[in-house]
């Protein structure tokens, strides 16, 4: 599932080909996925348009259209991603914006169809979707802002990390890395963290993710692929999600993988020695 790190490199990977172009026409090949207009309507308005930006919002993708014509945004969701080269399964373009030089073609795919594309006339209409159901990005939320948002919850520490509505843009696979980073177990209750930790918490969302970022995101199966097709490199490199039984990076014990309550059917990777459930009280 693309957590922000995908959506980012998505969104690197069409700035080149979309900033400034103008779109000879749009298809909609599966008006199931349309929100906020139809197909008609989503051609009408994209037709001759100029592209004025390629933005990020927790996992959205933000196309802005100039002259306040409007903004597509793509929800990538579980299976949803970009490709500017020709796709691997030309059966699962949900949408293609022809570029009117050169005919380039940016296409969207999603396999399993759970991606969602909205029209949205104004700004502010896209802002309050957004803020409906998002909290504030991972990469900009801040430290105090985050210790606060732990505190209002007796929920596991991951599932809050992962809870969209606390702070955008971090799923299991993220989760799992920062936790492992900040020498945090998974289950411990987010209301008992001390400002110390969730300061850890902190730094590590900033170092992890741009990591990632720099690694193209994650690929694992037939998922996620940057806009070029190509597999991203985070888990060739990562801590703890994929590794159960292998050796711990920082201690060397194995890598356990479990599951626990409050996610359903996604397994989490930790380190019981690093990542202990009743913390040693550190002196200050
Ligand atoms: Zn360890």
């Amino acid at each position: 599932m693309p957590e922000l790190p995908e959506v980012e490199t998505m969104v690197r990977g069409l700035r080149p080909a979309l900033e400034g172009r103008r779109i000879a026409r749009i298809d909609v090949h599966d008006p199931s996925m349309l929100r906020g207009c139809d197909a008609r309507e989503l051609r009408r308005q994209g037709r001759n348009a100029v592209v004025a930006s390629v933005g990020r919002r927790g996992k959205w993708v933000v196309i802005v259209l100039a002259d306040h014509r409007g903004m597509i945004v793509i929800q990538p969701r579980m299976t949803g991603g970009f490709w500017l080269a020709e796709p691997a399964r030309p059966e699962h373009v949900r949408l293609s914006i022809r570029l009117a030089n050169a005919g380039e073609i940016v296409r969207y795919c999603d396999a399993r169809r759970l991606g969602r594309i909205h029209w949205f006339a104004e700004e502010a209409e896209a802002e309050r979707a957004f803020a409906q159901s998002h909290g504030p990005d991972a990469l900009e939320i801040a430290a105090e802002d985050l210790a606060a948002r732990l505190k209002k919850t007796r929920r596991a520490i991951k599932p809050t990390l992962m809870d969209q509505k606390v702070l955008a843009g971090i799923g299991n696979i993220y989760a799992d890395e920062v936790l492992h980073a900040s020498g945090i177990h998974p289950e411990r209750v987010s209301s008992g963290l001390t400002r110390e930790e969730s300061g850890r918490i902190h730094a590590a969302i900033g170092r992890i993710l741009a990591i990632a970022i720099e690694a193209e995101g994650s690929s694992f199966d037939a998922g996620y692929r940057t806009v070029l097709g190509l597999e991203g490199g985070f888990l060739a490199i990562n801590s703890a999600y994929g590794r159960g039984g292998e050796p711990c990076r920082t201690c060397g014990d194995p890598i356990v993988k479990t599951r626990i309550a409050g996610l359903i059917g996604r397994p989490t990777y930790f380190c019981p020695s690093c990542q202990p459930r009743r913390p040693t009280r550190r002196r200050r």
